[in-house]
C-alpha cells in the first residue's frame, strides 16, 4: 500500500489542557531526582504503585512506581521483573465499607492459584530472557538501525508467527493463535511490526530500545488474569484498528502522525484494566473513581497510564515538549472515545455528519473524529468477526461480567446489570449488544466506509446473532423440557422432538 511518508503536522494551535501541563501532585519515574523538581521522600513512600492525586484541583498525572528508585539504575530487565510483581494495589484511601476487596486477586481462583503463579513465573523468565536478548543484539547491530527489528523479528518469532503477520490486514486474522505462536507477546509483536510497516520508526525517529521497552512495559501493564480485558484483546483491537486505518477512506488521507497515534491508541486503550466496570469501581468507592469524579473513570485511567509510559520510557523524548504533550492529549481524546457510555454522542455527531456529507478529511479535526469512530469500531467488532473468532470473545467477556457479579454478590453489593450469572445468558447479552450497541455503529460505519470490509462484518453480525438466537431458543427449550420433565416425568420423551436444531454451534 501507498504510505505517506510527509513529516507530520503537529497541531500546535491547540490549547494545551490544564490536567497534562500541571505539575502539581507528579512523581519522577526516569530517575532518582525528579523531571519536575526533587519528590518529598514522603510522598513517595505513599504513591509508590498509585495514582498521584492532588485533591485541591482535582489534576492527576499518572505516574507509576517501580518500586524504590534504586531500580532505576538497574537494567531495563530487572525493571520489568520488578514492575511485574507490583502489579495492581489494593485500595487504600477509602474508609469504604467495602475496603477489603483486594483488586490484585479480583479473579484469583483458589482451585489454580498454584499453577498460575507458575506459569506466571515461566513467563517472566521467558520475557526476561527475551529481552537481555534483546539488549545484546542491539549493543551488536548499532549503527545498523534498518536491521534491528528483524532481527528481533528472527530471534523471538517462530516462521509460523511471521507468516500470519504477511496477512495482518485480513479480517479473519486469529489473533488467539498469534498469540500461541508468539508465547503471550501478541501485542508487542504486532503494534512493532505495524510501526516499521507504516515506516513510522524511522519517519518519527524513535529509538528502538525505547520503543521496545515501551511495548514491554504496555503489554505488561495488561491484566492477563482478566478474561476479556487482557493484552490479546488489546491486540485484536489493534489488528482491527489496521483493517479500519487500510480502508481506502482513511488511507487516502491520513497523515502519519494519524497513523501512528491510531496504532498507539489501539495498543494502550484498556491499559492496567482491573477486569471489573466503572460502577464497580463508584460503588466500592475505589480511589480512580474519586480521582476522576466518576466520569469515564477506566478511560482516563487508561490513558494516564499509557502517558506514565510514554514518559518513563521517554518514547517521544526527543520531540519537542509541545509536540510529545499534543500527541498525550490526542492520544486521551481517542481513548476516551472508547467509554461505551458515551456512544450516543459520538453515533449522533458521525451520523449528523453523513447525512449533511460534511466530513472533509483534508481538516485535522475531522480526521481526530474519524479515528475515534475506528477505534471505537476496533473496540467492539467481536460480532462482527467470523463465528469462531466471536464466539470465543463473547465467552470471554461474558465471564469477566459474570466474575464481578460473583464478588458483587459475595461483598453483598447489588449485583450490577448482565453481571448476574444467575439471570443472563450468554446469548441475551450478546444479542442484546448486538442490537443496542454495535449494529447501530456499524451500520454507521458502513454508510461511512461503503466496502467490501464493512459489508464482511455487517454479514458476520448478522450471522452471529442468528446463531446466538438459535442457541438461545435451544436453552429455553431444553429448560422448558426440564420443568415439564420435573412436574410429568413421562412428558420428556414425546417433547423432545420440538426442540429447535438451527445453531451453527456444534
Ligand atoms: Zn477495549
Amino acid at each position: 500500500m501507498e504510505v505517506c511518508y510527509q513529516l507530520p503536522v503537529l497541531p500546535l494551535d491547540r490549547p494545551v489542557p490544564k490536567h497534562v501541563l500541571s505539575r502539581r501532585g507528579a512523581i519522577s519515574f526516569s530517575s532518582s531526582s525528579s523531571l519536575f523538581g526533587a519528590p518529598d521522600p514522603r510522598q513517595l513512600s505513599q504513591r509508590r504503585g498509585a495514582i498521584s492525586y492532588d485533591s485541591s484541583d482535582q489534576t492527576a498525572l499518572y505516574i507509576r512506581m517501580l518500586g524504590a528508585c534504586v531500580v532505576f539504575k538497574q537494567l531495563f530487565a530487572r525493571d520489568v521483573r520488578v514492575r511485574s510483581q507490583v502489579g495492581f494495589e489494593p485500595e487504600r484511601r477509602s474508609s469504604h465499607p467495602y475496603l477489603c476487596i483486594d483488586f490484585r486477586t479480583l479473579h484469583t481462583r483458589l482451585s489454580c492459584g498454584a499453577l498460575s503463579a507458575d506459569s506466571g513465573t515461566e513467563k517472566r523468565v521467558h520475557r526476561l530472557l527475551s529481552f537481555q536478548r534483546y539488549l545484546h543484539s542491539s549493543r551488536l547491530l548499532r549503527g545498523i538501525p534498518q536491521q534491528i527489528p528483524l532481527h528481533i523479528l528472527d530471534e523471538d518469532y517462530s516462521g509460523q508467527a511471521r507468516c500470519m503477520l504477511e496477512k495482518v490486514g485480513n479480517w479473519n486474522f486469529d489473533i488467539f493463535l498469534f498469540d500461541k505462536l508468539t508465547n503471550g507477546n501478541s501485542l508487542i509483536s504486532l503494534t512493532l511490526h505495524l510501526l516499521n510497516q507504516y515506516g513510522l520508526v524511522d519517519l518519527f525517529q524513535l529509538d528502538m530500545v525505547r520503543l521496545w521497552r515501551f511495548l514491554v512495559l504496555v503489554q505488561e501493564d495488561y491484566h492477563n488474569d482478566n478474561p476479556y480485558h487482557n493484552s490479546v484483546h488489546a491486540a485484536d483491537v489493534t489488528q482491527a484498528m489496521y483493517c479500519y486505518l487500510q480502508e481506502p477512506m482513511l488511507s487516502k488521507s491520513l497523515t502519519s502522525y494519524d497513523i501512528l497515534l491510531g496504532i498507539l491508541a489501539a495498543a494502550t486503550h484498556d491499559l492496567d484494566h482491573p477486569g471489573v466496570n466503572q460502577p464497580f469501581l463508584i460503588k466500592t468507592d475505589h480511589y480512580l473513581a474519586r480521582l476522576y469524579r466518576n466520569t469515564s473513570v477506566l478511560e482516563n485511567h487508561h490513558w494516564k497510564s499509557a502517558v506514565g509510559l510514554l514518559r518513563e520510557t521517554g518514547l517521544f523524548s526527543h520531540l519537542p515538549a509541545e509536540d510529545s504533550l499534543n500527541m498525550e492529549r490526542d492520544l486521551g481524546s481517542l481513548i476516551l472515545a472508547t467509554d461505551i457510555s458515551r456512544q450516543n454522542d459520538y453515533l449522533s455527531r458521525f451520523r449528523t455528519h453523513l447525512d449533511q456529507d460534511s466530513l472533509c478529511l483534508a481538516n485535522g479535526s475531522h480526521r481526530h473524529f474519524v479515528l475515534q469512530m475506528a477505534l471505537k469500531c476496533a473496540d467492539i467488532c467481536n460480532p462482527c468477526r467470523p463465528w469462531e473468532l466471536s464466539k470465543q470473545w463473547s465467552e470471554k467477556v461474558t465471564e469477566e461480567f459474570f466474575q464481578q457479579g460473583d464478588i458483587e454478590r459475595k461483598h453483598k453489593l447489588e449485583v450490577s446489570p448482565l453481571c448476574d450469572r444467575e439471570t443472563n445468558t450468554i446469548c441475551n447479552i450478546q444479542i442484546g449488544f448486538m442490537t443496542y450497541v454495535a449494529e447501530p455503529l456499524f451500520g454507521e460505519w458502513a454508510r461511512f466506509s461503503d466496502t467490501r470490509l464493512s459489508q464482511t462484518m455487517l454479514g458476520h453480525m448478522g450471522l452471529n446473532k442468528a446463531s446466538w438466537g438459535g442457541l438461545q431458543q435451544e436453552q429455553t427449550a431444553v429448560s422448558e423440557e426440564a420443568e415439564l420433565s420435573t412436574a410429568d416425568p413421562d412428558a420428556g420423551e414425546s417433547r423432545s422432538k420440538e426442540i429447535p436444531q438451527g445453531s451453527r454451534e456444534s
